[in-house]
This record gives C-alpha cells, sequence and structure tokens, in this order.
C-alpha cells in the first residue's frame, strides 16, 4: 500500500470510528433518558396530594354537618317532648332550628361540590397512573434492546480502534502528524483527485502533482493543504 493509500484508509476507519462514538453516545443517552418516566411520577405524586387534601376537607365538612343535624336533633325533641312550656322559649328555640337548617342547607351545597371534586381528581389519578405504568413498561420493554445495541456498537469501536492502531503503526509519524493537524483544522485531510481536481477544494491540481502523488509521494493540494490521493 502506497503512503497516500494507507493515509486515505486511515481516514475511512476514523470517519467510521467518529460515527460509531457518536451511535454510543446516542444509545447511552437513550438509556438513561428517565425524564417522561420522572415527569409521569412526579405529576402522579401531586395528584395524589390533591386527592388526599380534598378528601380531608369532604371528611371535615361531613363532620360539620353531622355536628348540625344532632344539634336540630336535640332542639327538636326538646321542642316535642312538651317538657317546655314556655311560649318565648319555644319561640327561640323554633328560631334557633331554623338557623341551623339554614346553616346545614349551605353545607350540604358545599358537600356536594367537594365530593365532585374528589371524583374528578380521583380520576385524574387513575389516568396518571395508568400512563405511568405504560412509560414503565415500555422503559423495561426498551432497556434490553438499547443494551445490546450498545455492546454491539462498542465491539465494533474495539475492532475499529485495533485496525486504526495496526495501520497507523505503518505509517511514517511526520506523514501521520501532518495528517493529524489537516484532519484537526479540515475534517477531510486526504482527498481523491478526480478528472484532474482536487475532491475538497475542486481546484485544478498540476499534472506533475497528481503524478508524484500517484507514485505515492505525500503531497499536498495548493490551494486547501489536503493531501492528495490519486487510485
Ligand atoms: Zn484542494
Amino acid at each position: 500500500m502506497s503512503l497516500p493509500e494507507q493515509l486515505y484508509k486511515l481516514q475511512q476507519i476514523d470517519q467510521e470510528l467518529q460515527r460509531k462514538e457518536q451511535e454510543l453516545d446516542e444509545v447511552e443517552n437513550l438509556l438513561s433518558d428517565d425524564k417522561a418516566l420522572i415527569a409521569a411520577e412526579s405529576k402522579l405524586a401531586s395528584q395524589k396530594e390533591q386527592l388526599e387534601d380534598a378528601s380531608r376537607q369532604q371528611k371535615s365538612s361531613e363532620w360539620e354537618l353531622e355536628d348540625l343535624q344532632g344539634k336540630v336533633k336535640q332542639i327538636d325533641s326538646k321542642l316535642y317532648s312538651g317538657t317546655t312550656k314556655n311560649p318565648k322559649e319555644l319561640v327561640n328555640l323554633e328560631k334557633e332550628v331554623k338557623g341551623l337548617k339554614s346553616k346545614i342547607s349551605t353545607k350540604e351545597d358545599a358537600l356536594l361540590g367537594l365530593m365532585s371534586q374528589v371524583e374528578e381528581i380521583e380520576a385524574k389519578v387513575k389516568t396518571s397512573a395508568e400512563e405511568l405504568e405504560r412509560l414503565r413498561r415500555e422503559w423495561e420493554q426498551r432497556q434490553p434492546t438499547l443494551g445490546q445495541r450498545k455492546s454491539e456498537v462498542e465491539t465494533v469501536l474495539v475492532k475499529l480502534r485495533e485496525n486504526r492502531n495496526g495501520l497507523a503503526q505503518q505509517i511514517n509519524s511526520e506523514a501521520l502528524n501532518i495528517y493529524e493537524r489537516i484532519r484537526l483544522a479540515r475534517g477531510q485531510a486526504i482527498v481523491k483527485v478526480e478528472r484532474g481536481r482536487c475532491q475538497g477544494c475542486h481546484i485544478t491540481v498540476p499534472t506533475s502533482q497528481w503524478q508524484k502523488a500517484k507514485a505515492g509521494d505525500l503531497v499536498q493540494c495548493n490551494s486547501c493543504n489536503r493531501i492528495l490521493y490519486v487510485e
């Protein structure tokens, strides 16, 4: 293999390495990507808190109602037992009952509102719990496939690195340094000459130059500085 051919091959390996490293990054990102799960978990937790809150309010409203109804019962039994004879006192008791009953009616309306609120939140909690369960299942199903892809890419990377090292050892260090320097600056360090033109910058390469490159010398394009490779 001529020097330009070796460098061209090295570049192909480097490009493949870059692609595979990128792929590994992507797979690793997917493996650790649990943002959707975490978001669903925190949504469910906050809805459960809302539900607890609303249920507590409902309970205390029920107790208040029971309390008021108990009071009405007490006064009613006083009124109808015949123990109270005093007309003024009777009128007062009736007034009190009336007031309590109006309070009860207001409380009952509020309780109905609370109950429907609790039902609404219960429905939301159910939906969110199902959504979380679905996401968890998907996540669990995805992990082994991704894990397998990761190890496949890692195996390819090991092989590519071996190939690269093997090839790089055959190339003289000066040429390797030039290659690395141009690669760093331009991305592509070595380009083909096709129909007499450098495929890096599309400028015509002098015949004497591409002939040298073809003979195996390390020749750089006058215009873009890339190493020239003639097949
Ligand atoms: Zn060029």
